[in-house]
């Protein structure tokens, strides 16, 4: 695959010998301020499936950050290793490294690296965010997502139910960080609850708490529910699960939940309502980006609810245009990046 195919700004590969460090850096867009975006550490089974992965969630990001009203660009890091890398060693060089980025691109952290890794960067660059509480950052960010959740749920009760959440009934595929703490939200609006995981413990940790019925993983989408909310693994929303879907509305944290554009048409074609994903799960970035100004986390929450504004405006858009919310949404971020992008080519020194 080529890069220069994509319309990213700038893509880096990183290549440290001594530690083996092997990451590629991709900013798609700093419009609107610093690329901000995790950096995700997994075994990939090619360089060309990482470029693939690290392009998409760079995009991705963009748009979730534009669409949320943040001063933030999207960027997105991937590091090609496995988890018996000497962490220490590799973290600091890519630290080292990210500092020579001059703050362009802001990392954070993703699947495969933690808290403590975001530490190790920290002490090499100041472009880091998602540090712990005890650091003065703002710590694990999936509450607040699962805040987030909640918010975009009552737009949709707004324009559906009423704005009536108590008794409606919502399956939730993936009760890890993010679901658990959407269970605990959902119980206290008064819903009713039926979970699945791969994981068994995560099933027992939500179910020794919480009143919910458990299913299996592979029949969690055909479950007749309200609402269905994919938190686990993204391309969960394909040709084979969007016919058995018996919700009336998708929304949920994962990243990347559509297989392809044309499920957006599949999913509206059967009468179910999906909120965008990079909509819904903007609680996390939004409670990072607070982190960058001194973080207060009952500021960072107040906005973080802002995403039931968001929702609306995308619902809305939709409707009067006559087209999907995926299509909305999309429409809205890219006007607002596209805005900033022309102003700033006007007013540049020829
Ligand atoms: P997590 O790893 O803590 O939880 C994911 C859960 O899904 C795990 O319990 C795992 O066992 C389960 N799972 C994996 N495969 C499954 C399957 N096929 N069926 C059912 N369950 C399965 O991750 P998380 O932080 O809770 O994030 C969940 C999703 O939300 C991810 O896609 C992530 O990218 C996205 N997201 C998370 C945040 C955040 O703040 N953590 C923010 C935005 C988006």
């Amino acid at each position: 695959m080529s890069v220069f195919e994509h319309d990213h700004e700038q893509v880096v590969y990183l290549h440290d010998v001594e530690t083996k460090l092997h990451a590629i850096v991709a900013i798609h867009s700093t419009a609107l301020g610093p690329a901000l975006g995790g950096t995700r550490m997994l075994p990939y089974a090619s360089e060309d499936e990482a470029l693939a992965d690290v392009l998409n969630l760079a995009k991705a990001m963009s748009f979730k950050s534009a669409a949320a009203g943040l001063d933030l660009g999207g960027g997105k890091a991937v590091i090609l290793a496995d988890a018996s890398a000497d962490r220490e060693r590799l973290m600091t060089a890519y630290g080292g490294m990210l500092d020579r980025l001059k703050g362009v691109y802001i990392t954070t952290e993703d699947v495969g690296t933690t808290e403590a890794d975001m530490v190790l960067i920290g002490a090499q660059t100041r472009h880091v965010t998602g540090l712990p509480i005890s650091s003065g950052g703002s710590g694990d960010p999936s509450d607040a997502t699962a805040w987030g959740l909640l918010a975009a749920l009552r737009a949709v009760a707004g324009r559906r139910w009423g704005g009536e959440l108590r008794g409606k009934h919502v399956a939730i595929s993936g009760v890890g960080k993010v679901g658990k703490y959407f269970c605990g939200y959902l119980a206290r609006a008064g819903c009713r609850m039926t979970i699945a995981d791969i994981s068994d413990e995560a099933t027992r940790r939500v179910a020794a708490s919480l009143d919910v019925d458990v299913v299996s993983p592979d029949d969690v989408h055909k479950v007749r529910c309200d609402v269905f909310a994919p938190c686990a693994l993204g391309g969960v929303l394909n040709d084979v699960t969007i016919p058995e879907l018996a919700c009336s509305v998708l929304l949920g944290s994962a990243n990347n939940q559509l297989a392809d554009r044309s499920c957006a048409d599949k999913i509206d074609a059967r009468g179910i309502l999906y909120v965008p994903d990079y909509i819904a799960n903007a609680g996390g970035v939004i409670n990072i980006a607070e982190e960058l100004g001194g973080y207060d986390r009952r500021r960072a929450f107040e906005r973080v609810a802002g995403i039931e504004q968001t929702v609306l405006r995308v619902l809305d858009a939709a409707k009067s245009k006559g087209i999907t919310p995926a299509a909305a949404s999309d429409e809205m971020a890219s006007e607002r990046i596209g805005r900033v992008h022309s102003r700033r080519c006007r007013s540049a020194p020829l």
